[in-house]
Protein backbone atom coordinates (compact mmCIF):
# COMPACT_ATOMS: atom_id res chain seq x y z
CA UNK A 1 0.00 0.00 0.00
CA UNK A 2 1.44 3.46 -1.12
CA UNK A 3 0.68 6.30 0.79
CA UNK A 4 -0.01 9.27 -1.73
CA UNK A 5 1.24 12.77 -2.04
CA UNK A 6 -0.77 15.95 -1.33
CA UNK A 7 -1.63 18.68 -3.57
CA UNK A 8 -4.97 20.36 -3.54
CA UNK A 9 -6.42 17.46 -1.47
CA UNK A 10 -4.64 14.90 0.88
CA UNK A 11 -4.68 11.66 0.35
CA UNK A 12 -3.28 9.57 3.51
CA UNK A 13 -3.31 6.19 5.34
CA UNK A 14 -5.00 6.98 8.87
CA UNK A 15 -3.23 6.39 12.29
CA UNK A 16 -3.80 2.56 12.43
CA UNK A 17 -6.97 1.90 15.03
CA UNK A 18 -7.23 -1.62 16.73
CA UNK A 19 -9.05 -4.23 14.81
CA UNK A 20 -12.45 -4.75 16.58
CA UNK A 21 -12.73 -7.95 18.92
CA UNK A 22 -14.87 -10.76 17.09
CA UNK A 23 -18.13 -10.14 18.50
CA UNK A 24 -21.40 -9.11 17.18
CA UNK A 25 -21.55 -5.14 16.22
CA UNK A 26 -23.16 -3.09 18.59
CA UNK A 27 -25.28 -1.78 15.71
CA UNK A 28 -26.44 -4.96 14.36
CA UNK A 29 -27.63 -6.14 17.61
CA UNK A 30 -31.35 -5.28 18.44
CA UNK A 31 -32.11 -3.01 20.83
CA UNK A 32 -33.78 -5.71 23.12
CA UNK A 33 -30.34 -7.48 23.14
CA UNK A 34 -28.68 -4.80 24.34
CA UNK A 35 -31.20 -3.99 27.08
CA UNK A 36 -30.94 -7.61 28.26
CA UNK A 37 -27.45 -7.16 28.27
CA UNK A 38 -27.59 -3.93 30.43
CA UNK A 39 -30.61 -5.24 32.82
CA UNK A 40 -28.33 -8.53 33.48
CA UNK A 41 -25.21 -6.32 34.49
CA UNK A 42 -28.03 -4.60 36.84
CA UNK A 43 -28.77 -1.36 35.08
CA UNK A 44 -31.57 0.29 33.76
CA UNK A 45 -32.45 -0.75 30.00
CA UNK A 46 -32.56 2.96 28.76
CA UNK A 47 -28.69 2.93 28.78
CA UNK A 48 -28.83 0.30 25.37
CA UNK A 49 -30.32 3.30 23.85
CA UNK A 50 -28.14 5.64 25.65
CA UNK A 51 -25.00 3.71 24.38
CA UNK A 52 -26.59 3.02 21.00
CA UNK A 53 -26.74 6.86 20.62
CA UNK A 54 -23.07 7.18 21.78
CA UNK A 55 -21.75 5.19 18.99
CA UNK A 56 -24.69 6.50 16.47
CA UNK A 57 -23.14 10.00 17.29
CA UNK A 58 -19.63 9.10 16.42
CA UNK A 59 -17.82 8.31 19.83
CA UNK A 60 -15.41 5.05 19.19
CA UNK A 61 -17.51 4.08 22.74
CA UNK A 62 -19.46 5.38 24.71
CA UNK A 63 -17.99 8.90 27.06
CA UNK A 64 -17.27 7.69 31.07
CA UNK A 65 -19.81 10.14 32.06
CA UNK A 66 -22.90 8.66 30.23
CA UNK A 67 -22.68 5.51 30.26
CA UNK A 68 -21.18 4.05 33.67
CA UNK A 69 -17.74 2.26 33.80
CA UNK A 70 -19.27 -1.24 35.15
CA UNK A 71 -22.03 -1.61 32.28
CA UNK A 72 -19.63 -0.15 29.49
CA UNK A 73 -17.09 -3.04 30.24
CA UNK A 74 -20.43 -5.56 30.23
CA UNK A 75 -21.43 -4.47 26.74
CA UNK A 76 -17.66 -4.00 25.48
CA UNK A 77 -17.55 -7.83 26.20
CA UNK A 78 -21.02 -8.48 24.69
CA UNK A 79 -20.65 -6.53 21.27
CA UNK A 80 -17.66 -4.62 19.36
CA UNK A 81 -18.90 -0.81 19.52
CA UNK A 82 -17.59 -1.14 15.80
CA UNK A 83 -17.35 -3.88 13.34
CA UNK A 84 -15.52 -1.69 10.96
CA UNK A 85 -12.11 0.61 10.63
CA UNK A 86 -11.20 3.23 9.22
CA UNK A 87 -8.03 2.49 6.63
CA UNK A 88 -7.77 5.54 4.62
CA UNK A 89 -8.67 9.39 4.43
CA UNK A 90 -8.84 11.96 1.50
CA UNK A 91 -9.76 15.19 2.38
CA UNK A 92 -10.43 17.98 -0.28
CA UNK A 93 -9.98 21.82 -0.07
CA UNK A 94 -13.68 22.01 0.05
CA UNK A 95 -14.38 20.43 2.76
CA UNK A 96 -15.51 16.95 1.46
CA UNK A 97 -14.10 14.40 3.78
CA UNK A 98 -13.66 10.90 2.37
CA UNK A 99 -12.82 7.62 3.95
CA UNK A 100 -12.34 4.28 3.13
CA UNK A 101 -13.77 1.81 5.54
CA UNK A 102 -12.53 -1.38 6.24
CA UNK A 103 -15.37 -4.13 7.12
CA UNK A 104 -14.90 -7.02 9.44
CA UNK A 105 -14.65 -9.43 5.98
CA UNK A 106 -11.93 -7.10 4.46
CA UNK A 107 -14.07 -5.71 1.85
CA UNK A 108 -13.83 -1.73 1.89
CA UNK A 109 -16.55 0.55 0.85
CA UNK A 110 -16.44 4.18 1.08
CA UNK A 111 -18.36 7.20 2.78
CA UNK A 112 -17.81 10.66 2.40
CA UNK A 113 -18.89 13.60 4.64
CA UNK A 114 -19.93 16.15 2.60
CA UNK A 115 -19.91 20.13 3.86
CA UNK A 116 -23.35 20.97 2.31
CA UNK A 117 -24.88 24.59 3.20
CA UNK A 118 -25.50 24.80 6.75
CA UNK A 119 -26.92 20.64 6.36
CA UNK A 120 -23.34 18.34 6.28
CA UNK A 121 -24.40 14.98 4.50
CA UNK A 122 -23.01 11.45 4.58
CA UNK A 123 -22.75 9.59 1.36
CA UNK A 124 -23.32 6.60 2.16
CA UNK A 125 -22.28 3.24 0.34
CA UNK A 126 -24.92 0.45 0.31
CA UNK A 127 -23.03 -2.34 -1.32
CA UNK A 128 -19.38 -3.31 -2.08
CA UNK A 129 -19.04 -2.56 -5.50
CA UNK A 130 -22.03 -2.09 -7.73
CA UNK A 131 -23.95 -4.10 -10.01
CA UNK A 132 -25.40 -1.60 -12.50
CA UNK A 133 -22.41 -0.90 -14.17
CA UNK A 134 -22.99 2.42 -15.31
CA UNK A 135 -20.31 3.54 -17.57
CA UNK A 136 -19.42 6.64 -15.78
CA UNK A 137 -19.07 5.89 -12.19
CA UNK A 138 -15.91 4.00 -11.07
CA UNK A 139 -18.35 1.70 -8.24
CA UNK A 140 -19.05 -0.14 -11.35
CA UNK A 141 -15.75 -0.97 -12.01
CA UNK A 142 -15.55 -3.94 -9.61
CA UNK A 143 -19.16 -5.48 -10.05
CA UNK A 144 -20.89 -6.05 -6.58
CA UNK A 145 -19.39 -8.25 -4.48
CA UNK A 146 -22.07 -8.08 -1.44
CA UNK A 147 -24.73 -6.36 0.36
CA UNK A 148 -23.59 -4.67 3.18
CA UNK A 149 -25.83 -5.23 6.27
CA UNK A 150 -27.55 -2.12 8.54
CA UNK A 151 -25.13 -1.80 10.89
CA UNK A 152 -22.51 -1.39 8.46
CA UNK A 153 -24.92 1.42 6.63
CA UNK A 154 -25.05 2.70 10.20
CA UNK A 155 -21.29 2.57 11.12
CA UNK A 156 -20.13 4.48 8.24
CA UNK A 157 -22.37 7.34 9.57
CA UNK A 158 -20.55 6.63 12.96
CA UNK A 159 -17.42 6.93 11.54
CA UNK A 160 -17.94 10.13 9.72
CA UNK A 161 -19.74 11.68 12.76
CA UNK A 162 -16.05 11.30 14.20
CA UNK A 163 -15.35 14.19 12.11
CA UNK A 164 -18.09 16.41 12.79
CA UNK A 165 -21.57 17.03 12.67
CA UNK A 166 -24.28 14.95 10.03
CA UNK A 167 -27.43 16.20 10.01
CA UNK A 168 -28.60 14.10 6.02
CA UNK A 169 -27.74 10.44 5.47
CA UNK A 170 -27.93 9.98 1.09
CA UNK A 171 -27.34 6.51 -0.16
CA UNK A 172 -26.07 7.74 -2.90
CA UNK A 173 -22.38 5.91 -2.98
CA UNK A 174 -21.26 2.87 -4.19
CA UNK A 175 -24.40 0.09 -4.74
CA UNK A 176 -27.99 0.27 -6.59
CA UNK A 177 -29.89 0.74 -2.59
CA UNK A 178 -33.07 -1.15 -4.11
CA UNK A 179 -30.93 -4.24 -4.40
CA UNK A 180 -30.34 -4.10 -0.66
CA UNK A 181 -33.92 -3.08 0.79
CA UNK A 182 -33.95 -4.67 3.69
CA UNK A 183 -31.02 -3.65 5.37
CA UNK A 184 -31.90 0.05 3.97
CA UNK A 185 -34.91 -0.06 5.71
CA UNK A 186 -33.53 -0.87 9.00
CA UNK A 187 -30.61 1.45 8.86
CA UNK A 188 -33.01 4.21 7.71
CA UNK A 189 -35.45 2.69 10.86
CA UNK A 190 -32.35 3.82 13.30
CA UNK A 191 -31.35 6.86 11.75
CA UNK A 192 -35.13 7.91 12.52
CA UNK A 193 -35.73 7.12 15.34
CA UNK A 194 -32.21 7.33 17.27
CA UNK A 195 -30.57 9.56 15.25
CA UNK A 196 -33.00 11.98 14.52
CA UNK A 197 -32.64 12.49 10.74
CA UNK A 198 -36.41 12.98 9.02
CA UNK A 199 -37.61 12.25 6.03
CA UNK A 200 -36.34 15.32 4.72
CA UNK A 201 -32.83 14.34 5.83
CA UNK A 202 -32.75 10.69 4.20
CA UNK A 203 -32.36 10.76 0.75
CA UNK A 204 -32.22 7.15 -1.64
CA UNK A 205 -30.89 7.38 -4.83
CA UNK A 206 -31.92 4.82 -7.41
CA UNK A 207 -31.74 3.96 -11.03
CA UNK A 208 -34.21 2.32 -11.05
CA UNK A 209 -36.11 0.09 -13.10
CA UNK A 210 -39.07 0.90 -12.13
CA UNK A 211 -40.16 -2.27 -10.51
CA UNK A 212 -37.62 -1.37 -8.36
CA UNK A 213 -38.88 2.10 -7.41
CA UNK A 214 -42.15 0.44 -6.86
CA UNK A 215 -40.39 -2.16 -3.95
CA UNK A 216 -38.86 1.12 -2.42
CA UNK A 217 -42.30 3.29 -2.26
CA UNK A 218 -43.64 -0.20 -0.98
CA UNK A 219 -41.56 0.18 2.08
CA UNK A 220 -43.31 2.39 3.73
CA UNK A 221 -40.75 4.57 4.68
CA UNK A 222 -40.58 8.68 4.84
CA UNK A 223 -37.67 9.51 2.74
CA UNK A 224 -36.70 11.60 -0.80
CA UNK A 225 -36.36 10.17 -3.76
CA UNK A 226 -34.37 10.66 -5.75
CA UNK A 227 -34.17 8.99 -9.50
CA UNK A 228 -31.11 8.71 -11.23
CA UNK A 229 -32.36 9.64 -14.99
CA UNK A 230 -29.57 10.70 -16.75
CA UNK A 231 -31.10 11.17 -19.90
CA UNK A 232 -34.42 11.59 -21.18
CA UNK A 233 -33.59 9.67 -24.75
CA UNK A 234 -33.82 5.91 -24.16
CA UNK A 235 -30.94 5.26 -26.26
CA UNK A 236 -28.62 7.62 -24.75
CA UNK A 237 -29.32 6.01 -21.29
CA UNK A 238 -29.07 2.28 -22.57
CA UNK A 239 -25.86 3.09 -23.81
CA UNK A 240 -24.76 4.83 -20.31
CA UNK A 241 -26.49 2.34 -18.33
CA UNK A 242 -26.06 -1.11 -20.25
CA UNK A 243 -27.84 -3.10 -17.30
CA UNK A 244 -30.97 -0.53 -17.71
CA UNK A 245 -31.31 -0.99 -21.70
CA UNK A 246 -34.82 -1.78 -21.59
CA UNK A 247 -35.72 0.41 -19.20
CA UNK A 248 -38.09 3.19 -21.23
CA UNK A 249 -37.42 6.46 -19.28
CA UNK A 250 -41.05 7.51 -19.45
CA UNK A 251 -41.51 4.54 -17.21
CA UNK A 252 -39.00 5.15 -14.65
CA UNK A 253 -41.09 8.80 -13.98
CA UNK A 254 -44.15 7.09 -14.07
CA UNK A 255 -42.93 4.68 -11.15
CA UNK A 256 -41.71 8.30 -9.63
CA UNK A 257 -45.11 9.48 -9.79
CA UNK A 258 -46.36 6.66 -8.13
CA UNK A 259 -43.83 7.26 -5.23
CA UNK A 260 -45.16 10.88 -5.11
CA UNK A 261 -48.78 9.60 -5.03
CA UNK A 262 -47.77 7.13 -2.04
CA UNK A 263 -45.93 9.65 -0.35
CA UNK A 264 -47.00 13.19 -1.19
CA UNK A 265 -43.46 13.70 -1.59
CA UNK A 266 -41.85 15.55 -4.35
CA UNK A 267 -39.08 14.00 -5.78
CA UNK A 268 -35.62 14.36 -7.05
CA UNK A 269 -34.66 13.85 -10.96
CA UNK A 270 -30.61 13.09 -11.04
CA UNK A 271 -28.89 14.08 -14.50
CA UNK A 272 -25.21 13.62 -14.95
CA UNK A 273 -24.32 16.12 -17.05
CA UNK A 274 -21.56 14.66 -19.64
CA UNK A 275 -20.04 16.99 -22.43
CA UNK A 276 -21.49 16.98 -25.48
CA UNK A 277 -23.32 13.62 -24.02
CA UNK A 278 -26.52 14.19 -21.87
CA UNK A 279 -25.28 18.44 -21.99
CA UNK A 280 -26.84 19.51 -25.09
CA UNK A 281 -29.41 21.76 -25.87
CA UNK A 282 -31.08 18.41 -27.65
CA UNK A 283 -30.47 16.23 -24.74
CA UNK A 284 -32.18 19.01 -22.10
CA UNK A 285 -35.16 19.59 -24.42
CA UNK A 286 -35.94 16.12 -24.55
CA UNK A 287 -36.06 16.43 -20.43
CA UNK A 288 -37.75 19.43 -20.91
CA UNK A 289 -40.78 17.62 -22.78
CA UNK A 290 -40.27 14.43 -20.24
CA UNK A 291 -40.40 16.54 -16.95
CA UNK A 292 -42.80 19.79 -18.13
CA UNK A 293 -45.94 17.90 -17.42
CA UNK A 294 -44.11 16.95 -13.84
CA UNK A 295 -43.29 20.44 -12.98
CA UNK A 296 -44.91 20.26 -9.48
CA UNK A 297 -43.62 16.93 -8.21
CA UNK A 298 -39.92 16.80 -9.80
CA UNK A 299 -36.88 18.91 -9.06
CA UNK A 300 -33.99 18.47 -11.14
CA UNK A 301 -30.52 18.28 -9.91
CA UNK A 302 -27.97 18.29 -12.44
CA UNK A 303 -24.12 17.16 -11.95
CA UNK A 304 -21.53 17.90 -13.56
CA UNK A 305 -19.57 14.61 -14.06
CA UNK A 306 -16.31 14.28 -11.87
CA UNK A 307 -13.62 12.80 -14.81
CA UNK A 308 -12.82 9.29 -13.51
CA UNK A 309 -9.32 8.22 -14.95
CA UNK A 310 -9.75 5.68 -17.95
CA UNK A 311 -13.30 6.64 -18.83
CA UNK A 312 -13.80 8.33 -22.34
CA UNK A 313 -16.32 10.88 -20.87
CA UNK A 314 -15.80 15.03 -20.70
CA UNK A 315 -16.75 17.29 -18.00
CA UNK A 316 -19.26 19.43 -19.23
CA UNK A 317 -18.14 23.32 -19.62
CA UNK A 318 -19.67 26.13 -18.04
CA UNK A 319 -21.72 27.52 -20.39
CA UNK A 320 -23.02 24.00 -21.54
CA UNK A 321 -24.00 23.82 -17.60
CA UNK A 322 -25.42 27.44 -17.38
CA UNK A 323 -27.44 26.69 -20.52
CA UNK A 324 -29.02 23.49 -19.41
CA UNK A 325 -30.14 25.11 -15.97
CA UNK A 326 -32.00 28.16 -18.13
CA UNK A 327 -33.29 25.92 -20.07
CA UNK A 328 -34.82 23.94 -17.67
CA UNK A 329 -36.17 26.71 -15.62
CA UNK A 330 -37.27 29.18 -18.63
CA UNK A 331 -39.84 26.29 -18.81
CA UNK A 332 -40.59 26.54 -15.08
CA UNK A 333 -39.23 23.28 -14.12
CA UNK A 334 -37.18 23.46 -10.70
CA UNK A 335 -33.69 22.83 -11.55
CA UNK A 336 -30.05 23.37 -9.54
CA UNK A 337 -26.65 22.65 -9.74
CA UNK A 338 -25.61 20.35 -7.01
CA UNK A 339 -22.19 21.28 -6.01
CA UNK A 340 -19.61 19.01 -6.75
CA UNK A 341 -17.36 18.42 -4.37
CA UNK A 342 -14.13 16.43 -3.24
CA UNK A 343 -13.25 16.17 -7.00
CA UNK A 344 -9.56 16.25 -6.47
CA UNK A 345 -10.24 13.86 -3.25
CA UNK A 346 -11.47 10.96 -5.12
CA UNK A 347 -14.73 11.82 -4.26
CA UNK A 348 -16.65 10.60 -6.89
CA UNK A 349 -18.36 7.52 -6.53
CA UNK A 350 -16.04 4.96 -5.97
CA UNK A 351 -13.17 6.91 -7.40
CA UNK A 352 -10.98 6.69 -3.69
CA UNK A 353 -11.82 2.82 -3.56
CA UNK A 354 -11.07 1.80 -7.23
CA UNK A 355 -7.56 3.85 -6.46
CA UNK A 356 -6.88 1.58 -3.59
CA UNK A 357 -7.82 -1.46 -5.20
CA UNK A 358 -5.31 -0.90 -7.74
CA UNK A 359 -2.73 0.00 -5.78
CA UNK A 360 -3.37 -3.67 -4.24
CA UNK A 361 -4.29 -2.69 -0.81
CA UNK A 362 -6.77 -5.23 -0.54
S1 LIG B 1 -23.71 5.53 -10.43
FE1 LIG B 1 -24.66 4.47 -8.70
S2 LIG B 1 -25.86 2.85 -9.68
FE2 LIG B 1 -24.40 3.52 -11.23
S3 LIG B 1 -22.59 2.14 -10.99
FE3 LIG B 1 -22.25 3.98 -9.71
S4 LIG B 1 -22.97 3.36 -7.66
FE4 LIG B 1 -23.89 1.94 -9.15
Amino acid sequence: MRDSTCGSACTRLVAPTSMPPNLPALLAASLSEVEAVARAAGYSPHYARVARREVLSGRPKPRADVVPARLAEALGEAFAWRSSTVERAADDDDGAQKRLVRLSDGEVVEAVRLPGTGTPSACLSTQVGCAMACRFCASGLDKVRRNLGAHELLEQVSHLRELGPVRRAVFMGSGEPTQNLTALAAAMDVLRDEAELGPRHLLVSTVGPPSAVDRLTALGRRFTLALSLHAADAATRASLIPTQARVVPEELLAAADRYWEATGRAYQVEVVLLGGLTDTPEAISALVDLLSPRRARAHVSLIAWNPVPGMAFARPDAAAVASALSALRAHGISARLRATVGGAADAACGQLRARVLADGAR
